[in-house]
């Protein structure tokens, strides 16, 4: 017979238990409204009112002609394979269980670059320009994250 209360601190199950994955938080109202977006299970990046240019991460100004125009654009979800690791280290406890896991860089159709996380997918069958789509994941309860998995076509 064990009681819990009779082991070590760390050892107890309770301590065990992973805490909950930490949500972005936005520093602005313009990265506020990009993961506003996100729980309605779409994603929407900004577009230029002047020249077109998506762009992200949110900020106020086009980074190619300085414009404070835009508009909230829906993305196609779609995107390439631009950059990937494969990481064997939690940095943080709520993503133990999750080792090995793919983070990546996703370049979507509308010419921008995301950091993201790959699912689905098998990790030795990685190339640069895979196919992507996007999908969004669950964090607890009320939050959805952006991540993707190789394009079923
Ligand atoms: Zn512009």
């Amino acid at each position: 017979m064990s009681d819990e209360n009779e082991l070590p601190p760390k050892m107890r199950l309770s301590a065990q238990k992973a805490p909950p994955k930490p949500k972005p938080r936005p520093q602005d109202p313009i990265e506020q409204e990009f993961w506003n977006r996100c729980q309605d299970g779409h994603l929407y990046f900004q577009c230029c009112g002047d020249c077109g240019t998506f762009r992200h991460l949110p900020r106020y100004m086009c980074a190619k002609c300085g414009s404070p125009e835009f508009s909230w654009e829906r993305s196609s979800g779609k995107g390439t394979l631009f950059s990937w690791t494969v990481t064997h280290q939690a940095l943080h406890p709520a993503f133990a269980a999750d080792i090995p896991f793919v983070a990546a860089v996703v370049e979507l159709e509308e010419g921008v670059r995301m950091a993201t996380r790959l699912i689905e997918c098998d990790r030795d069958s990685l190339k640069l320009d895979l196919p992507l789509e996007l999908k969004f994941e669950p964090i607890g309860d009320d939050f959805r994250l952006p991540v993707f998995r190789p394009r079923k076509e």
